[in-house]
């Protein structure tokens, strides 16, 4: 073991050992009565607190310090056997007490949990120290004197070493352990002010009630409960640690006036005085526990429940975004699938549903307007033989050429769409103002245009050409009209346009081209 280390482990139980002797001290001198009734015994808190904050491997220096503190303390008075079991008794009450804790709990103490305040006033008070107050009464009575009954003398033990622990352990507790290095960090001016104001006020109030005489009857009587007040306060607003050091002064200094013989909870007799003292100081230090546990425990609750909330409402948004954008990016592939849907691969101009869709809004269109638009349907001429010939491949090419060449020569309005194989439609709209017989003209001239290079010649096309004008009938039937003719043109000879039916136009079906 190194000298840091050996100074590691022995300073705090050193400190304890002379804080228990401080605190013995302040027992004999300034917390009992002349009878020698003491109000709250101090010393036993020291060491519940520093068991409470340590775990128990680290235990027995603690022990070895306090009994030693123990003896110095008693010796002036007792022999050392009686200082010996004196201390024997005062370990074990603590012991017992934060061995229960400990297993009651199963975890380290929390002021800032009602739960735990309840486990410890249940210990305390109706565990170890009524047992330890056996002890206590057994040396008095056996021992030292027996003008006293036994059960006066465990009543006594007990009532006062519970005043003790109850008043002093909370507050030493968190002073010595971690919780209250994280609170004095954030202490910040206004608070602290505040905090002083609070002082300020509890110590006047404990002056007023408590000093001298001031509660005889010809006195403005003020009632204790005043100095309940700031403690109260400082509870609500800065928690246990702070709550219990001002509540834990005030106890003393009631305890202390009372054992100086002043303040309002004088009587006749003097374990009176001490029972009413106990009963006011233990009963307002439970109470500023509670107020102060309850409150700053459902304040944590409520900033948990706002930094959870505020998660959930961070992880909507971004749900929400991820939605947005997943919605977006179906919007696109549904426009993509629908464009592909619509789209004949080997050309890229409109398919035949896309056409059969244009075709039936255009009936629609012509039956609010009675304009008349016409179907023309162009089959390439022996366009097998190209196949055969030059393979599927050139035909493909061919069927390119053909599209680029007859795409060329539409009008913006007119759509063109291929309608199947080597057969394609365009759709005139207006037809009334078009001269068909000329534009059909031109379209074969374009398809003649046609010469696909192949080898060390070109390929030409022809087309034969089947026109129908609506009349008011579906679009399915105009198509087959259509198909007539070009039926008509294919069997006379083909490299030519036929006109079914002159729909809305005056003159009869014919002959175009
Ligand atoms: P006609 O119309 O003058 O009576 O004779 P045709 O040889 O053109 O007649 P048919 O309608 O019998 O033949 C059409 C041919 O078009 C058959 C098929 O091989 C070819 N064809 C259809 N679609 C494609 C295609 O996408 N690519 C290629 N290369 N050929 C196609
Ligand atoms: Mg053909
Ligand atoms: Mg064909």
């Amino acid at each position: 073991m190194t000298l840091y280390s050996l100074c590691r482990v022995s300073v705090f139980p050193l400190l304890i050992g002379l804080l228990y002797y401080s605190g013995a001290y302040v027992g004999v001198h300034f917390a009992a009565l002349e009878s020698g009734i003491v109000v709250l015994w101090p010393p036993n808190a020291v060491l519940l607190a520093a068991l409470l904050s340590r775990p128990p491997r680290y235990w027995w220096p603690l022990l070895v310090a306090v009994l030693c503190a123990e003896v110095l303390a008693d010796v002036p008075v007792f022999t050392v056997t009686q200082a010996l079991l004196f201390g024997a008794i005062n370990i074990t009450e603590c012991l017992l007490a934060a061995s229960l804790i400990r297993y009651f709990l199963n975890r380290e103490m929390d002021w800032y949990e009602p739960k735990d305040l309840s486990v410890f006033l249940f210990t305390v008070f109706f565990i170890a120290s009524p047992v330890a107050a056996l002890g206590g009464a057994s040396v008095y009575y056996f021992l030292l004197t027996n003008d006293t009954s036994f059960l006066t003398f465990w009543r006594l033990w007990w009532i006062g070493d519970a005043t003790g622990l109850i008043i002093l352990t909370p507050f030493l507790h968190m002073l010595f352990s971690a919780r209250f290095r994280r609170q004095s960090a954030n202490g910040r001016w206004p608070q602290r002010l505040e905090l002083a104001v609070a002082w300020i006020v509890s110590l006047m109030a404990c002056f007023l009630v408590f000093a001298g005489n001031l509660h005889s009857e010809d006195y403005l009587a003020l009632t204790p409960i005043v100095v309940v007040v700031a403690p109260v306060w400082v509870a609500i607003r800065f928690g246990p640690l702070a709550g219990s050091c001002l509540a834990t002064a005030v106890a003393l200094y009631v305890a202390f006036t009372t054992a100086a013989g002043a303040g309002p909870f004088i009587r006749e007799s003097e374990s009176h005085s001490a029972l009413l003292t106990q009963e006011f100081t233990v009963l307002f230090t439970v109470m500023v526990l509670y107020i102060a546990a309850f409150v700053h425990q459902n304040r944590r609750k409520s900033n948990e429940l706002r930094e959870a909330l505020s998660e959930v409402r961070q992880l909507n948004q971004a749900l929400e975004e991820r939605v947005r954008l997943r919605t977006e990016e179906l919007y696109e592939a549904n426009q993509r699938l629908q464009s592909l849907a619509l789209t004949d691969e080997l050309t890229g101009i409109a398919n035949r549903r896309k056409m059969k869709l244009l075709g039936e809004d255009e009936v629609k269109r012509s039956e609010r307007s009675q304009r008349a638009f016409s179907v023309i349907l162009l089959d390439i001429d022996y366009f097998k033989g190209v196949n055969d010939q030059y393979g599927h491949a050139v035909g493909d090419r061919c069927l390119q050429e053909f599209v680029r060449a007859i795409a060329s020569s539409l009008r913006s309005v007119d759509r063109f769409g291929r309608w199947g194989g080597e057969e394609f439609m365009v759709i005139v709209p207006d037809s009334d103002h078009v001269d068909l017989a000329h534009l059909c003209e031109k379209l074969l001239g374009c398809v003649r245009g046609v010469a696909v290079p192949i080898d060390d010649h070109h390929i030409t096309l022809t087309a034969s050409v089947g026109v129908a004008e609506w009349d008011g009938a579906s679009f399915d039937k105009l198509v087959s009209e259509a198909d007539d003719a070009l039926y008509t043109a294919k069997a006379q000879g083909r490299d030519r346009a036929e006109l079914k039916r002159r729909g809305l136009l005056p003159t009869g079906g014919g002959t175009l081209v």
